[in-house]
């Protein structure tokens, strides 16, 4: 069923809304309600294409097997879709990050009106998970990033998600005005999904964390899948600050990474990149890596300036020995 959550008028008298489908068990009172949210960033469109993969996988689980679907999913793939028609991250016009506008406001400009509405819309939920793509500049691993404030919570849920990390990271000011914060700080158990990249899809990911969106909402009993036929789950390895190695560009230049590096596993030494002056012919920077780990982000697009984000690693932690870094390259 689909519905609108906020209709606004456009200045030349035309209407924008923001919209949801809500699937609902055919019988009875809803066992619970999960909420997936995506597009709060117009140009992240990995949510979108892993809520097509879940809406039609529930809607053919409700249609021909009715007795398994007892709850309540709601789909809000688009939120800022003013932003994703114009391929831009900020709501366009007042040109702001929808996802610093939380609680947001009734009364206040357009993309306050959006967050408030949207965080009205979820106040009953018994979970929400935002999806993000990350940025055009860095492609992700999936992983879900939490404040360690909520992680008691949000790690046995997290755990069942299918992705690869869960970073619980220190809280911060910047954060308190999202969507997850609010949610969170309000005891509705908000998961943020980071994952491929900005203006792309990537949908392996999306099938990745297709079989975990499955187990969560078995988990809370939405649907009630026989455990034969749930997937079975890799635990994501959980990670905290200190275990994060950041390369940044010590030169302005083309960012020119080496093949196969993203995703594996990295040796003290090895080279994952370089910037390089095409005008001179030269190299700015040979990017080698000071420690042993596992290459979770990396620079996609090639425009670098002194001091940007080139690629994280993840250490290898200390207790890890030779044989589990070969089983994980598998
Ligand atoms: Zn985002």
């Amino acid at each position: 069923m689909e519905q609108k959550i906020l209709t606004i008028r456009m200045p030349a008298q035309d209407q924008f809304s923001i919209r949801k489908n809500v699937l609902r068990a055919s019988h009875g009172k809803p066992t619970a309600r999960a909420a997936v949210v995506s597009g709060i960033h117009g140009d992240e469109l990995e949510g979108l294409y892993t809520i097509y993969l879940l809406n039609r996988y529930l809607q053919e689980m409700r249609e021909k097997r009715p007795e398994i679907f007892r709850g309540q999913v709601d789909f809000y793939p688009t939120v800022n879709s003013l932003g994703l028609g114009s391929l831009n991250r900020s709501w366009p016009f007042f040109n702001v990050d929808l996802n610093r506008q939380f609680p947001g406001n009734r009364e206040g400009h357009v993309p306050l009106q959006a967050a408030h509405a949207l965080l009205e819309d979820l106040q009953d939920a018994d979970l929400v998970v935002d999806i993000h793509a990350s940025n055009k500049f860095l492609l992700e691993m999936p992983q879900i990033r939490m404040q360690e404030v909520y992680a008691p919570k949000l790690l046995p849920l997290a755990e069942k998600s299918n992705v690869d990390f869960v970073w619980v990271h220190g809280s911060s000011s910047v954060l308190e005005t999202t969507l997850a914060t609010n949610l969170n700080e309000t005891g509705i158990p908000t998961l943020v999904v980071e994952m491929g990249i900005g203006q792309r899809l990537t949908p392996a990911y999306s099938d990745q964390l297709l079989q975990g969106l499955l187990r969560l909402l078995c988990h809370l009993e939405i649907i009630d899948l026989p455990e034969e036929e749930l997937p079975v789950l890799r635990p994501p390895r959980i990670i905290r600050d200190h275990e994060v190695w950041y390369f940044n560009a010590e030169a302005s230049g083309l960012f020119v990474p080496e093949p196969n590096v993203f995703g594996e596993w990295i040796r003290e030494g090895d080279v994952i990149g370089k910037i390089v002056d095409p005008l001179k012919g030269s190299d700015l920077q040979v990017i080698a890596s000071p420690r042993d780990g596992r290459l979770f982000t990396l620079r996609e697009h090639p425009v670098v300036y002194e001091g940007s984000l080139l690629a994280r690693l993840v250490l290898q932690p200390a207790d890890m020995d030779e044989g589990e870094v070969a089983r994980d390259d598998a």
